[in-house]
């Protein structure tokens, strides 16, 4: 059976980017294959952070995440920093990645160029992404766009080991990514893609009036200026919005719609606000049972912990036999 590997950063709210590009695919794919979700903690304190923010998003993360359907009975979820062998592996692979690679990550370029200071885990950020995937050698790996680039990477990391350290059986599998149809969900800003750091996202559990505060000038179509305008739906976000949320009749109504002027952009939008009602509403309704549940949610990802550990190590031993360290 394929194992399946992903993680989310506990920096901040669980968004619509995260959903549609790789979460709503967790909760599909867990069925299908035997399926590791991570809460990535380290990978959230390269910017600088509040410690007790930290621990309080933390369990927000996994609250979303299991109300958006992640179900621990047929899945494991956990938080890295619960299984000190990611680190571990991190640092052996460290020895075997190029620093040219490191440098070219696109990522890295537009993170280094926005901060004052630059840490050095801003630039070996991928190394911790290679070996939490690595670590329980899961074959695929449901990511947005953004990451592919970081997977790629992945593979080379288990290439490279294997070559040094395993070229009898290839211990490491080469990580494939799996992508949902809407891989990349740009910010409402229409400027860069929607993301927790870039603060132009919608929550997955917002409530409908701040998800419409939010739509409501969020940005269209940028050459139509009137409602007599006719609009150029393939352009414009909240279109590719439509397309994620609405049935396929009402995607097709929207653009004959826009592209006549026979709406304006509000009453896209307000008919987008019902769309993502229908998805969202249960959502909502079980992140707040799960609120009064904190002990089912922390105790998830005990198990999930438990469970990850066993294999990490189990990894970890044929990783330290291989390069003498047994
Ligand atoms: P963020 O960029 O908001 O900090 P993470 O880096 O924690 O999010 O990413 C978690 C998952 O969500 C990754 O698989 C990533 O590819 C996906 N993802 C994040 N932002 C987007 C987006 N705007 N569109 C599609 N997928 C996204």
């Amino acid at each position: 059976m394929a194992r399946i590997f992903s993680g989310i950063q506990p920096s901040g709210e669980l968004h619509i980017g995260n959903y549609l590009g790789a979460v709503k695919n967790w909760v599909t794919l867990q069925h299908t294959a035997e399926s590791i979700f991570c809460i990535v903690d380290y990978h959230a304190i390269t910017g600088s952070y509040k410690p007790d923010l930290l621990r309080a998003r933390r369990r927000d993360m996994a609250l979303g995440l299991l109300a958006a359907g992640i179900d621990p009975a047929v899945s494991t979820l956990f938080v890295q920093s619960d299984v000190p062998e990611h680190t571990e592996l991190a640092w052996i692979f460290n020895s075997v990645t190029p620093l040219g690679e490191l440098e070219r990550q696109t990522q890295f370029k537009d993170k280094s160029q926005r901060m004052e200071s630059v840490n050095a885990g801003i630039l070996t950020y991928p190394i911790l992404q290679a070996a939490d995937i690595l670590l329980y050698r899961a074959d695929r790996v449901p990511v947005g766009e953004d990451q592919l680039q970081h997977l790629e990477l992945s593979r080379v990391i288990a290439r490279r080991w294997n070559a040094e350290f395993a070229r009898d059986d290839d211990f490491f599998p080469e990580p494939q990514p799996v992508l949902t149809p809407t891989r990349r969900i740009m910010g409402l800003d229409g400027q860069a893609k929607m993301s927790k750091s870039m603060g132009n996202t919608i929550g997955l559990l917002e409530s409908p009036e701040e998800i419409w505060s939010k739509l409501r000038p969020a940005v269209t179509d940028p050459k139509r200026i009137k409602k007599t305008d006719p609009g150029t739906p393939e352009v414009c976000n909240i279109y590719h919005l439509h397309k994620a949320f609405s049935p396929p009749a009402t995607v097709e109504h929207v653009a004959v719609q826009c592209s006549t002027a026979g709406w304006g952009c509000i009453d896209c939008k307000k008919v987008l606000a019902e769309s993502m009602e229908s998805e969202l509403v249960p959502i909502r309704a079980r992140a707040a049972a799960l609120r009064d549940d904190t002990a089912g949610v922390d105790g998830a990802l005990a198990a999930g912990a438990d469970r990850c550990r066993t294999l990490a190590r189990e990894t970890m031993r044929g990783v330290r036999e291989r390069m003498g360290f047994d």
